[in-house]
């Protein structure tokens, strides 16, 4: 089995705020191994943003820990490429100059990254859109080029915060098998927050369902689907499929 690349360990978070005190999150613990992909869901203002952030180390916990391959964190890392619902691309950038911003700002533009961006383009269908502005691209193609952008700083674990959410039900299956298929092509671990609970099932290796706030652990689903050579379409066709999701339905208890 792989390492462990991610532990939360007895993460809680509690917010101050004019009205008081909010219980985001409580003892929650999980791992995540190398190359694993991780969904959370659960209601909305649960703490599932919360917790991602955490893990980023973009502020701390007020209790417990997260390590990273081993190490505290206690701020954010170049290990961590964080992608979310909102693609940020620079409508005055080109594609190309889009992917290459976060290198630029860290003043790491060598020919190899410029050669690293053209061939993470042309392998995910990008190349030609290269001199284009965000603008003149789909909603679908503007999410690989914002992963493609997260991915030229090497990062060893990915966080996608809702990041299929702003996209119409027929893309986001299309950029569901688009992204799943670059993440492990490029042998990276991934912790997706969704509130789509079939989005979580076609793509995950296990599911981590919370409760409503302050979130909590209810269970962690494990999905083992009959399918090979998965991918987040072929995994709806599964019986299993249907299976994990009326389990998740009944433990979301969401009320209709
Ligand atoms: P989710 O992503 O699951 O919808 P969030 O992590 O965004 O939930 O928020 C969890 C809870 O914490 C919510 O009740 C939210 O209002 C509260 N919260 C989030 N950020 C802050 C903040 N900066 N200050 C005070 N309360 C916050
Ligand atoms: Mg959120």
């Amino acid at each position: 089995m792989n390492e462990v690349i991610v532990e939360v360990q007895n993460v809680g978070m509690k917010y101050q705020s004019l009205n008081g005190e909010i219980t985001a999150l409580e003892n929650i613990n999980f791992s995540i191994r190398n190359g694993e992909f991780v969904s959370i869901v659960g209601p909305s203002g649960c703490g599932k943003s919360t917790l991602l952030s955490i893990i980023s180390g973009l502020f701390p916990a007020t209790a417990g820990t997260v390590l990273l391959s081993g190490e505290k964190v206690t701020g954010t890392s170049r290990k961590i490429g964080y992608m979310l619902q909102k693609d940020h691309l620079f409508d005055w950038r080109t594609i190309y100059q889009n992917v290459m911003l976060g290198l630029e700002i860290r003043k790491l533009v060598t020919p190899e990254a410029k050669d690293r961006a053209l061939k993470l383009l042309r392998t995910y269908g990008l190349f030609e859109f290269k001199d284009k502005y965000p603008n003149q691209l789909s909603g679908g193609m503007r999410q690989r080029v914002a992963l493609i952008r997260t991915l030229m700083t090497d990062p060893e674990i990915l966080l996608l915060d809702e990041a299929f959410s702003a996209l119409d039900y027929q893309t986001r299956l299309v950029v569901n098998d688009d992204i799943y298929t670059i993440i492990k092509q490029e042998h990276k671990t991934a912790l997706l927050v969704t509130h789509d609970i079939a989005e979580s099932i076609s793509m995950s290796d296990r599911v981590i369902l919370l409760s409503k706030r302050p979130g909590t652990i209810k269970n962690i689903y494990k999905i083992q689907l009959s399918c090979e050579n998965r991918t987040p379409l072929s995994s709806r066709e599964t019986p299993e499929f249907q299976v994990y999701f009326q389990e998740l339905w009944k433990g979301l208890d969401v009320h209709v």
